[in-house]
């Protein structure tokens, strides 16, 4: 066991703490402090090692880095390992450090970003350093991607990349990244979610429109348009969205009934999502539809009834139900509400079996043998919908041993977000050793 100041000095803790310096805060809709440092950090270590990287900008100061690492198999397609440089706003009166400090406490690097996803963008830059300067050579081609604003949707990041850029892609067939590889404790035992799909997103609005008048006046409910949202709104959230399983969360439910020793004939997809402990928010939503209002607008006088209403609804379907889901809506909520989509993207399922399964499993084995591996359906999305036009399956594995006690899936976004030292060293050498044996 390396010593506290042996991890201070491990290389992707270093990185890690670099990069969380980087105030690379996304407000969303276009409004950014940027990527370009925490980009052309990575990009000049991806340089030092000899690598050509492709900068771009999707508009000033959103900078994504593209770079390839020649494999030592030609006849495998390549691999791209991607991170994004931003992150959620932190308010740093909610939290005990300063978000964009760094610093160490309690074995942890705290700071926003600790946890999504500069930690793992230290590990692919440090994972590759370590390889290159042992002279060795990844088992496949690499696409090496940090791309700008995966927090809103990465509209100006993967998704442009893929648009604008998709030759930077090519000979592409698979892809690892975020929120998925870290431990979990079920029933006293380690086990690993590998994430494997990612339900649908979809961003859009609910607008009413009736006449404008009077505060004063008598106005019946059906003409308020106020009130006419707010219905809606009541409607969709008391909808009672039914459980239906996927490929993904059916393998997850066999593999959590191998691993608690419950028959699947006896216990729902439900109980067994909950005995995941700190996963089973995440695990819960991933067995059904979701529907969250989020932003609430009309009006703008006390005493004028205004023509519009809207509210903003953040809904994760599952996977291919995108069109049948949207129908739904609208028969719930009635013909005179209008929906506007604002923001669209797939969901995906990759094979949760197969070699790059395979090699995840075995490489997690041999820095921690006997553990067990979960497939997972992700609820949220990140940069895998992007490269999912291009035809590319994405993963999630970040390999992270973490202690039981640590609540990792609710930092995500969150207040306090820290990674222990040793889960960032452990989850290098995992990295490095699937990408020299995949
Ligand atoms: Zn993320």
């Amino acid at each position: 066991m390396a010593s506290h100041d042996d991890l201070l000095h491990d290389p992707t803790v270093i990185a890690t703490r670099d990069l969380i310096r980087f105030d690379t805060t996304n407000w969303g809709n276009g409004k950014s402090t940027g990527e370009r440092e925490a980009a052309e950090y990575l990009d000049a270590r991806l340089r030092a090692m000899g690598l050509e990287t492709v900068v771009f900008e999707s508009e000033p100061r959103r900078t994504s880095v593209v770079a390839r690492v020649p494999g030592r198999n030609p006849a495998k397609p390549a691999l791209v390992v991607h991170g994004h440089t931003d992150v959620v706003p932190a308010d740093a009166s909610h939290w005990s450090v300063d978000p964009f400090g760094a610093e160490v406490r309690d074995g942890c690097i705290w700071g926003r970003g600790a946890v999504d996803m500069k930690n793992m963008d230290a590990m692919i830059v440090t994972a590759l350093e370590e390889i290159n300067a042992s002279g060795a050579l990844p088992e496949r081609e690499l696409i090496i991607a940090f791309f700008a604003d995966e927090e809103d949707g990465g509209k100006l990041g993967a998704y442009h990349a893929v648009s604008e850029r998709p030759e930077l892609f090519a000979g592409a067939t698979e892809a690892i990244s975020e929120v998925g590889g870290y431990s979990i404790t079920v029933d006293g035992k380690r086990a690993y979610l590998l994430q494997t799909g990612e339900k649908a997103m979809l961003w859009f609005k609910l607008r009413a429109k009736r006449p404008a008048g009077h505060g004063s006046r008598f106005v019946p409910a059906a003409d308020n348009a106020i009130t006419q949202v707010a219905e809606a709104v009541v409607k969709l959230s008391r909808h009672d969205w039914s459980m239906r399983l996927t490929n993904t969360t059916s393998e997850m439910v066999a593999a959590l009934c191998t691993l608690t020793g419950e028959r699947p004939s006896a216990i729902s997809p439900d109980e067994l999502a909950l005995r995941t402990g700190s996963a089973a928010s995440w695990l819960t939503a991933s067995l059904r539809d979701t529907v969250n209002p989020t932003i609430l607008e009309g009006g703008y006088k006390s005493n004028v009834i205004p023509a519009v209403a809207e509210v903003t609804i953040d809904a994760r379907p599952l996977p291919n139900t995108e069109e049948e889901f949207l129908a739904t809506v609208q028969e719930i909520v009635g013909p005179d509400i209008e929906i506007e989509m604002n923001w669209k993207l797939p969901g995906t399922e990759a094979p949760s079996s197969g070699p790059l399964v395979d090699a995840a499993v075995a490489a997690l084995d041999r820095h921690d043998p006997g553990a067990t591996i979960i497939p997972y359906l992700l609820p949220a999305g990140t940069d895998n919908k992007s490269l999912s036009r291009l035809g590319i399956d994405g993963y999630g594995f970040a390999p992270l041993r973490l202690p039981e006690d640590l609540d990792f899936p609710a930092m995500f976004h969150g207040v306090d977000e820290r990674v222990p030292l040793d889960s960032l060293v452990f989850g290098r050498r995992v990295l490095t050793d699937f990408l020299l044996s995949y």
